[in-house]
């Protein structure tokens, strides 16, 4: 029941240690093993549940081991991350970017935050540094996505959190557009991560167009 005791990899678990995280919060307990063995997932969680380090750590991760992070090209005009995490809000996609941050020092792993109701040619000129992790609110990334400076392609990992705000603010043609946009062969090779505070038939929707053969978990 430590973080220790979970195989996430040495520079992260220094970086946990480093944070001073020591006990997994029960959602993490029970998400943390089913992304690392490689399950979807639709959790319910609430804010200050400790959600955001339960999907960072499994991502944060599985980037460092797979292959196209190896391979990865340097600063192309296109970003092409390898994980995305939707958030509905400025300031949740903030305060996401900054926990993974943390938990990607000296990993390698490139963190880049993009947000709508700000200028966009910083997060332009971040991007073209390279991203390898894109935290984003759904109406921004469809704007990036258009002008061609964002590809999903190599998506391995997708994160929807609160998802049912998502929904809330109207966000669902976005999320919908987003998600038609990843689909890397073998189909099935993307992992997704939903996590919502409510469950409405609009949320087990989501859920049934993108997942495959997920895991239910609600703590
Ligand atoms: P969240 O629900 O992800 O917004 O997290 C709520 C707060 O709890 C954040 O400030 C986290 O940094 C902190 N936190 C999350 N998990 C842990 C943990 N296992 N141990 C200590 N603090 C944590």
């Amino acid at each position: 029941n430590t973080f220790a005791k979970i195989d996430l990899g040495e520079a992260l678990n220094q970086n946990i240690r480093r944070c001073k995280y020591v006990k997994p919060t029960p959602v993490q307990r029970h998400a943390i093993p089913i992304s690392l063995a490689g399950r979807d997932l639709m959790a319910c969680a609430q804010t200050g549940s400790g959600k955001t380090a339960a999907f960072c750590f499994p991502i944060i991760s599985g980037i460092m081991t797979s292959s196209q992070f190896a391979q990865r090209p340097r600063a192309p005009r296109t970003a092409f991350p390898l994980a995305l995490i939707l958030s509905p809000t400025r300031e949740l996609s903030c305060q996401i970017h900054e926990e993974v941050r943390k938990f990607a020092y000296q990993t390698g792993v490139r963190v880049v935050v993009a947000y709508g109701g700000a200028p966009i040619n910083q997060q332009l000129r971040d991007l073209e540094r390279g991203v390898d992790i894109l935290v984003a609110t759904p109406g921004r990334l469809v704007d990036l996505l258009e002008r061609g400076r964002v590809s999903l392609q190599m998506i391995m990992y997708l994160a929807l959190d609160e998802a049912d705000r998502m929904l809330d603010m109207g966000f669902e043609p976005q999320i919908r557009r987003i998600v038609q946009q990843m689909d890397m062969p073998p189909p099935g090779a993307r992992q997704t991560m939903l996590f919502s505070a409510t469950f409405p038939k609009e949320i087990q929707s989501l859920a049934a167009d993108f997942l495959s053969n997920y895991v239910f978990l609600a703590v």
